[in-house]
């Protein structure tokens, strides 16, 4: 589209001071006039009451009307695209997050953190799963595939993934064809299954945590619940332990953990797959796990579901407190964006005063670092957990 074709929004008085901080959301209450109605998807430009150039980005019908891609007046082109993908492609290569044979999964672009809102891209190895949260984000798709052959040739296999907000959209290479999909993390083989798998694929954001629990697991009787594709199994057997249990409710899950056992050559009999709902589980164990990991899905989608979500963390971690061995570790996380770091606390020191039982904190713990979070958008801020020690 020409530059003069791409609606032009007016804010009203005001209202431009969060996209002058470049905070990347204009709300729909915040828009005073269009010069022309654009579609759900499209480019506008967002100028202020005077008519001044705020930043340009994907139009859409709801509360963000606005996601700004570019705070300057440039031209959105193939040579847009090449400039943000390759400016994110080089602060994962800067971070180590891509070496061969040790770790060949990281997330290249993480929306607003990466100054893309609605894109995710993820890397496995030699594929790049696109994963467009929005209209918008899927429509570049074609663009954005472009981008990649010319900032990462070496990619072999491109696949976009809607996300489950995108119904209509198909799933679909857009270069190469279903491929190997081995791929490394802390040394260590996943087989990555981004066509049904959750997700793009795996749970990237647990990369860093699972290292620590690695290092923590040496002759450990652990329990990982909600385990998916076995990553907090793998880096304990890795670091020793002297069995791990893998808990899920989703037998799909459980078939992707035992396939990521085996691949490795740890020792079948250290480990074992249950199938059950995580808290009716943990409550009928004993007292003989020395670690037990707390992974559940975001209890909080959205903020109105935020008092359900942390009576569930106060349930499953009260229930994870009473039984762990004295002196045990629990790994608790929440990946719930609507509840924040201070109020997942709040609900340990609940479920602890419940359990009756003497906790301390021994480590927090968040994303890792290809999962950035910008200054102005601070809700990017999603994944947090503990580490406990239970006397
Ligand atoms: N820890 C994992 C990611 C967890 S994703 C990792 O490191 O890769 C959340 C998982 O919880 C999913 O696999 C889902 O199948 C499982 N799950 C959801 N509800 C559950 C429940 N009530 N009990 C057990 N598992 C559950």
């Amino acid at each position: 589209m020409k530059q003069e074709d791409i609606p032009v929004i007016q804010l009203k008085p005001g209202k431009e001071s969060s996209l002058r901080r470049s905070h990347p959301w204009v709300f729909s209450g915040a828009i005073a006039s269009v010069n022309q109605m654009p579609q759900p998807g499209q480019w506008v430009k967002v100028v202020d009451a005077q008519g001044r150039f705020l930043g340009a980005g994907h139009y859409h019908e709801g509360s963000i009307a606005v996601r700004i891609l570019s705070f300057k007046d440039v031209e959105i082109d193939i040579d847009f695209w090449i400039d943000r993908l390759s400016r994110s492609w080089n602060s994962r290569q800067a971070l180590h997050l891509n070496e061969e044979g040790k770790n060949t999964i990281f997330r290249w672009v993480h929306g607003e953190g990466d100054g893309l809102p609605g894109l995710i891209m993820d890397v496995y190895d030699q594929t790049v799963v696109i994963q467009p949260h929005t209209l918008g984000m899927y429509n570049e798709a074609a663009i954005i595939a472009e981008a990649i052959g010319k900032v990462a040739p070496q990619i072999q296999t491109i696949y976009l993934k809607p996300s489950e907000k995108q119904m209509e959209a198909q799933a679909q290479y857009l270069k190469g064809s279903p491929s190997n999909a081995i791929a490394f993390e802390h040394g260590l083989k996943y087989n990555i299954d981004w066509e049904r798998g959750q997700k793009t694929g795996f749970f990237i954001d647990q990369r860093e945590n699972r290292r620590l629990l690695g290092e923590l697991s040496k002759d450990k009787k652990v329990l990982n619940t909600f385990c998916y594709s076995g990553g907090f199994s793998l880096t304990a057997l890795q670091g020793g332990a002297a069995h791990v249990d893998s808990l899920d409710s989703s037998q799909h899950a459980l078939d992707l953990t035992l396939q990521n056992v085996t691949l490795n050559g740890f020792d079948e009999s250290k480990h074992a797959v249950i199938k059950a709902d995580a808290v009716e589980y943990i409550k009928t164990v004993g007292s003989d796990y020395d670690i037990i990991v707390l992974d559940p899905p975001a209890f909080a989608k959205h903020l109105s579901a935020k008092h359900k979500a942390v009576q569930g963390y106060r349930k499953i971690n009260e229930a994870a407190i009473r039984k762990i061995k004295s002196g045990g570790l629990i790994f608790t996380f929440s990946c719930s964006q609507a509840v924040d770091k201070d109020t997942f606390k709040g609900a340990i020191v609940a479920a602890a005063i419940d359990a009756g039982r003497q906790v301390k904190i021994l480590h927090q713990l968040h994303q890792p670092a290809d999962h950035p979070i910008s200054l102005f958008h601070p809700e990017g801020e999603y994944l947090k957990g503990l580490v406990l020690e239970v006397i």
